[in-house]
Order: C-alpha cells, then structure tokens, then sequence
C-alpha cells in the first residue's frame, strides 16, 4: 500500500518524539512491503516562527490532501514562550483548533489501556489495578457546549454568563455510528454516556443511540450516567470496552480514563472524519520542561501511529504488529524516565525508538 502521510512535528518535545514514530513506521513498511510519502507540515508555535500564524490555508489544503496526519503536541510554556503574548485567535492551541475544524474532526478516539508491565504506576487499589482495563473513548469533538452560543450580559443589574448546549440527531448518530463500528474490531460492548435524568440534548443522544445499536445486534449497548460513570471509572474500570459519549463529558473522563493509567507518556490518540482520514497525536502536550533533553517518551506517539495503521489504513495486522513491539520492549524491562521503576533499565527516546523498531518483524 501507498501511504501519503502528512507529519506535524510541532513544538518542544513534539520533533523527538514523532521522529520515534516515524522510524517505526519505515519498519513496518519495509517488513510488510508498504510505502509511506511523508510530507511536512508547520503548525502551532513552529508556523508562528515561520509564517506568523499558527496554522495557515496552505497547510490545512496540504493536510487535506494527505490520507492521514501525524502528529506531535504543539505550544509552548505559557509563562515564558512569547508565542503567548500574542492575541489568543494567533497562538499556537489556535492552530490546533482550526486545524480539527478545517479538517471535520469530529470523532476522538482515546484508548486506556493498563499494561501489565506498567501496574505499578496505576494509582488504583492492588486488586482493582490487578484486573487489567482496555478501553477505548471516544468523545464527539466538534458539537456540544465548547461549540455553542455563549456570552456574558449584565441582566438586571447582574453580571450573567451563558453557555448553550446544542446536539442534532445527525451529529449524535454519525459518532454513535462510529463507536459501534470500533466496538465491533474490540470488546462488542458500548456504553452510552449522558445526563438523561437532566438534559434534552442527553435524551436526543440516548435515543439516537438506541436507533444506532439496531443496526448492530452483536454489540451490547449499555447506558450510564456521567456522574455514576466518574465513579465506575475508579471503582471497576476492567467493565468498560467502548466509551461514547459528547464532547465535554468526554473531555473530563478521557482524562480521568487517562490517568488511572498512571502515565501520560503512553496515551495514544486518533480524531476521526466521516472518510478514513484521520489525525494521530499523543494526549500529553509539548512538555517543555524536557524539551530537547532526549528523554521524552515516545511510545504514545508510535501508539498513535498504530491507530493510523488501523483507523485510516485497514491495516490491522501491522498495527498489532506495533502494539505487541511497544508490550515486548517494556517487558524486557526498558523505560524511558516517565516510567521508569526499580529494577528496570532506564533508556532515552532515540534508544527506545529504535529498540521498538527492531521488535517489528
Ligand atoms: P504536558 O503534557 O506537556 O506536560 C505535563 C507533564 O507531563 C510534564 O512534566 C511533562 O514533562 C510530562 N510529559 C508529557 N509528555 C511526556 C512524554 N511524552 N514523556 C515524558 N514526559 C511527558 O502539559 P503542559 O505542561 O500542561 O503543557 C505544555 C504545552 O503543551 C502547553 O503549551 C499546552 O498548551 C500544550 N498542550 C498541547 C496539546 C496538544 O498539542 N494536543 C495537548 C496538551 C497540552
């Protein structure tokens, strides 16, 4: 297979670690007979320097043009970077966000998944942790409240802020749809995140749900509050396949989901289009404060990469290729810093690109 692959290497530890991913994927492509055209792309704090915009109509066409985007975490320190002295419409995040706009970004995906290897950085109980969780979250990006209506007006003499909350059928059953079609490659299980006993916007979302599982009668549909779903999280995470839910409860849990993993360095990310385009990113941000120290863990970018192999390529076997690379180097007890426990041999970025790259066979 041909692969046009654009890459955002981004800011701070952003280039580290993408060029990590990007040795990984040479390999997989020169062991399966694959071929990837890479083409580079600015965004964030880099296309600032250059262009003097964060994002610019060039390279969202180019990023449009590509069957799928990598990339690394983009911004700055926000206390020191100049970058943030710049109106909010110019700096870096706003990139980022016309960038999913431009592109109809509107299903995120974020697995959490509990290595073996890793249970000690788990901060759940023994027993909890030792139960193992693989599930996957997957959030609406593009609706909801962060995309409504909203201002702040003195009413009666009283300073007063308003947030609409805003879902229509279509937008809730082209993400219902894709979480179904994830569950059927996983677990088979589905569980539907909303405050039905509040909101209409949650009511709508539960019934277009309900209309959405009869298409698939091999998945088990399950519906959960947000509220019992925050708890369900910490208590009993090993219950959970697939998440869906909207965009600013997604938000929260997929960061609650994420750190009962113990490790940002190992979150992978995918946003999704209705076409197989999507883009793949690690969840942590451009971690400046080891930017450039070579220490950086790149194992959720090269788990990025897995995902593009899966979501926008079909290409299963090659993505479980990686997956079982990254389990194997960490069971020989290899860590970059993040990870890093007693007893266990502590390597650096590069070395753990490379010794990843060598387990793809
Ligand atoms: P961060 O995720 O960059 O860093 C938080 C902590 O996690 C730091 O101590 C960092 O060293 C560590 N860390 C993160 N990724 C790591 C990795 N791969 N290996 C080892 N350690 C890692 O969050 P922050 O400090 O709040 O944000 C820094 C910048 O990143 C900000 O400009 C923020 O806006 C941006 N950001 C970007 C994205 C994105 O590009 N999608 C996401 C989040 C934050």
């Amino acid at each position: 297979m041909d692969m046009k692959i654009g890459v955002i290497k981004g800011d701070g530890i952003g280039p580290e670690i993408v060029g990590e991913a990007m040795k990984v994927l040479d390999k997989v492509a020169e062991v399966y007979g694959h071929s990837i055209t890479y083409t580079q792309l600015l965004m964030g704090g880099a296309s600032i320097d250059v262009n003097g915009v964060p994002l610019t109509e060039e390279t969202l066409k180019a990023a449009k043009e590509s069957d799928a985007v990598l990339m690394g975490s983009i911004g700055g320190d926000a206390k020191t970077s100049p970058w943030y002295q710049l109106e909010p419409s110019r700096r870096p995040e706003a990139g980022l966000l016309a960038l999913r706009k431009g592109l109809n970004l509107f299903a995120n995906l974020r697995p959490a998944v509990l290595y073996d290897e890793l249970k000690g950085a788990c901060p759940l109980k023994e027993e909890i942790a030792d139960r193992g969780f693989d599930m996957m979250i997957m959030r609406e990006l593009t609706g909801g409240l962060y995309f409504g209506k909203r201002g702040t007006e003195e009413v009666d003499g009283v300073l007063t802020a308003r947030d609409e909350l805003t879902y229509n059928e279509n937008e809730i059953r082209r993400i219902a749809k894709r979480a179904f079609d994830i569950a059927m490659k996983r677990g088979k299980k589905v569980t539907s995140v909303d405050k039905a006993n509040v909101l209409d916007s949650s009511r709508l979302w539960r019934k277009v749900v309900e209309e959405v599982a009869k298409d698939y009668p091999e998945v088990a549909l399950e519906h959960m509050l947000v509220d019992n779903c925050a708890m369900q999280l910490v208590k009993d995470p090993a219950q959970f396949d697939v998440i869906l839910t909207e965009n600013m409860f997604g938000d929260i849990l997929s960061d609650e989901a994420s750190m009962v993993t113990g490790s940002i360095g190992m979150l992978a990310s995918a946003s999704l289009n209705e076409t197989k385009f999507g883009l793949y990113e690690p969840s942590g941000g451009s971690a400046p404060d080891i930017a450039g120290k070579g220490i950086a863990n790149p194992i959720a970018t090269i788990l990025s990469a897995a995902m593009m192999l899966k979501y926008s390529f079909d290409l299963d076997r090659e993505a479980d290729a990686v997956e079982k690379a990254v389990a194997e180097v960490l069971s020989e007890g290899y860590r970059t810093i993040d990870i890093m426990s007693e007893g266990k041999i502590q390597i650096g970025t590069k070395e753990m690109g490379d010794r990843i790259s060598s387990h793809i066979k």
